[in-house]
């Protein structure tokens, strides 16, 4: 395969589907050109919803797995090449998973040092006296899925630190996936809020929530970490198949691969009935 913009060699092809007529697209990329489409796509992100202004103090929500890893590499790329004078915080919260967590934080540690970023760390057994392991383990039969405590809390935790770095902006690794997932989802209660815009100010906040990636599928982030050395951890939380996010999640793949670009006109026909001025609801999802 050849790139369709250099010549070289391609990695990537970008396949679009027409959802009327009986046409598709594609576009092959090499690895830069693909690297260099997407830091372009999330520039025109941050730049068209301004994300990221002089003075702004951002706390960037990062849990060392891809998406929220490669948020934090463009969104500080962009303000260096674009001499943005903006504070970037980076937090990484441990929720108590076994070693897995554990081993996130770390690695998220050595991206903010090797950034000189603040780098902070938090852990549930010292926020709210008891890993996500021992909820587990307490956890009546009749629970909740581990999802809806674990999104709670690592909410709480991040706006109470975000409070007490007095940010004015907290930076999520939301991703095209998640927010058509998070649509659906709402879809499924009969709401429709704004926590999955590219910017989300929950009603009376003075922070509000910035998705610079959230129009990258969780695909273009992988090969953007692969094609860069961007260290990430590949491996899947051990209670994120309790989620109903995640059958939800296969289904919207499936739905994809057979028609290309429909995440993005699902994402985009939601956005649009979100904008038009529903009312938001609190705060926390958008931690997630
Ligand atoms: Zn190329």
């Amino acid at each position: 395969m050849i790139c369709d913009v250099c010549g070289g060699r391609a990695v990537f092809t970008r396949r679009e589907r027409s959802l009327v007529h009986v046409t598709e697209s594609s576009k092959r990329f090499c690895a830069k050109c693909f690297s260099d489409w997407i830091r372009e796509r999330v520039a025109q992100n941050i730049s068209s919803n301004t994300m990221l202004q002089d003075g702004d103090r951002v706390l960037a929500c990062v849990s060392g797995e891809k998406d929220s890893t490669v948020m934090l590499h463009l969104l500080d790329d962009y303000a260096r090449s674009n001499g943005i004078g903006a504070e970037v915080f980076v937090l990484s919260v441990d929720e108590g998973i076994g070693d897995y967590r554990t081993r996130c934080v770390e690695l998220v540690r050595q991206h903010a040092e090797r950034r000189g970023r603040d780098f902070i760390d938090r852990n549930f057994a010292d926020e709210h006296g008891a890993t996500l392991d021992v909820i587990f383990g307490a956890r009546p039969s009749d629970g909740y899925r581990m999802c809806m405590y674990c999104c709670t809390l690592r909410g709480k935790t991040v706006v109470d630190v975000a409070r007490k770095l007095g940010v004015n902006k907290i930076a999520t690794g939301l991703n095209l996936n998640d927010a058509v997932e998070h649509a659906v989802m709402c879809l499924m209660k009969g709401v429709i809020d704004d926590q999955s815009l590219p910017v989300h100010v929950p009603p009376g906040s003075p922070v509000s929530f910035i998705s610079p990636i959230f129009n990258l599928s969780g695909l273009e982030c992988g090969l953007f970490a692969y094609v860069n050395s961007i260290e990430v951890l590949n491996e899947d939380c051990r209670y994120c198949g309790e989620h109903l996010r995640d059958d939800i999640s296969r289904s919207l793949n499936l739905l994809e691969d057979a028609n290309p670009g429909i995440l993005l006109s699902l994402y985009e026909g939601y956005a649009a009935l979100a904008r038009a001025g529903q009312p938001s609801s609190p705060v926390l999802a958008a931690a997630e």
